[in-house]
């Protein structure tokens, strides 16, 4: 291989590709980032909730270990950028997770269980319904059950008549727009407006850089791939990244009617959440469609407003700003894809839901790789490679059924 341009290129400037470059450059490596549109994909769009509980779901016990490490993580993240927490409104406020009726209580429930709580009694029953402020079986570590009188206490702007409530003290926020601008600050003019349009390889099959749109050619001791649902020729993840659109509005709350903390909840079984920034904007979120439409849905605006109100109705006195939708990169075990995909070429994306939360403990990982050491972090189920046929991979499939937890992982 000729000598290298850089040491690394990475390819997408969202949350991700500008951690992993920040995280590359603190390092030592020279590095070039190409993106035609920087923070304009996802990152765009996102609420910037760190919330491993909240996002606790039944087939995601790994990404909550993974979340909750990444939260750890976020001080020192956001110290490291330009500006510190304050350039990107980064809060450690709780989140408050709500359920509207006794159906939306019982999914907390669920919830609790599953971050290793206890079930209630009257929750596993079939159709049982619970009194409003009865008291629960034991919440899971760094959460607790309020009443709905505790909750309005905390939250004034509560609904009356929320059925349950539960804190997650370790659930915060940032601004990911302005996170990932400060990020891109720090990176200056190493990002290229330019679109990568694919592998370049040697004769050996080993990646060597990337031919963009314009074709010039970055010349890449390794190559990092972060462009969330996007595409370059020659990179193979299986198949295993789909868009799944959101459809998100930002509102302006005036004084006296803005919310503490992030409030998450469920209304009639559908999931909704208001998360307040300093500035007095409330971003309220997120549908999930996978329709393919990349304009806003009005079905998903108004059920977004209505859902919003019946939690906290004050939302009606907002004033509307903007509405957007961008697309998720998804991949069938709600895991991302995150590692070595071959000699020269890493991958960084599939973080769906929980790229602004993860983009540290990513770029940490990528970094280490891409200098070659081990990561900290063990990043073994999120192998990129695990959609591949059992031909490219090796062997069968070679994924831990019991992935390790990542306890004890360096913050
Ligand atoms: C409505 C909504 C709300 C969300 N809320 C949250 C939240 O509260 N908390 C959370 O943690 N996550 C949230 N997410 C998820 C989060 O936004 C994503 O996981 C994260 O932004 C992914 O970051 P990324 O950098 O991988 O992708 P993106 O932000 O999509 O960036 C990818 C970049 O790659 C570029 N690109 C693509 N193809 C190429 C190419 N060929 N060459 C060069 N560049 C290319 C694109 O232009 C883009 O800038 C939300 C997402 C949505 C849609």
């Amino acid at each position: 291989m000729c000598a290298p341009d850089v040491d690394v290129a990475v390819v997408g400037a969202g949350i991700v590709g500008s951690a992993i470059a920040a995280a590359c450059l603190a390092a030592g490596a020279r590095v070039r980032v190409v993106d035609p549109d920087p923070g304009g994909g996802a990152t765009y769009a996102a609420a910037g909730m760190l919330s491993p509980f909240g996002e606790l779901e039944h087939t995601e016990p790994v990404l909550h270990a993974l979340g909750r490490v990444a939260v750890a993580m976020y001080p020192r993240f956001v110290a490291g950028i330009p500006g510190g927490a304050e350039a990107c409104a980064y809060e450690r406020e709780p989140t408050l997770l709500l359920g509207a009726d006794a159906a939306d209580a019982r999914s907390l429930d669920e919830l609790n269980a599953l971050a290793g709580g206890s079930r209630c009694a009257s929750a596993a029953a079939d159709g049982a319904t619970r009194p409003p402020d009865q008291d629960c079986a034991p919440a899971a570590a760094g959460v607790r059950w309020l009443s709905s009188r505790e909750a309005r206490s905390r939250e004034p702007l509560l609904a009356p008549g929320i059925s349950r409530a539960l804190l997650a003290e370790g659930d915060h926020r940032v601004d990911p727009r302005r996170l990932a601008a400060a990020l891109r600050s720090g990176i200056g003019d190493r990002v290229e407006r330019t679109r990568a349009a694919r592998i370049a390889r040697n004769g050996a099959g080993r990646v060597t850089g990337i031919e963009l749109a314009d074709g010039r050619v970055i010349r890449a001791r390794e190559t990092v791939i972060a462009h969330g649902t996007g595409h370059v020729d020659g990179v193979d993840l299986g198949g295993a990244v789909r868009p799944v659109h959101g459809d998100i509005l930002r509102l302006y709350a005036p004084a006296g009617m803005r919310l503490r903390h992030t409030v998450r909840g469920r209304v009639r079984g559908r999931p909704v959440y208001l998360v307040p920034r300093p500035d007095g904007t409330l971003v309220v979120g997120a549908t999930q469609r996978e329709d393919g439409d990349e304009g806003v849905s009005a079905g998903g605006v108004h059920a977004l407003l209505r859902d919003a109100i019946a939690l906290v109705p004050s939302v009606e006195e907002s004033r509307f700003v903007a509405h957007s939708a961008r697309a998720r990169p998804a991949t069938p075990d709600h895991l991302p894809l995150v590692g070595r995909a071959a000699d020269g070429l890493l991958v960084a994306t599939g973080t769906n839901r929980a790229g602004v939360l993860l983009a540290p403990l990513i770029a940490q990982a990528i970094a280490a790789l891409a200098a070659g050491d081990e990561p900290d972090i063990d990043i073994g189920p999120l192998d990129p490679r695990r959609f591949l046929g059992a031909r490219k991979h090796g062997a069968s499939d070679t994924r831990d059924p019991e992935p390790r937890i990542f306890e004890g992982a360096h913050t």
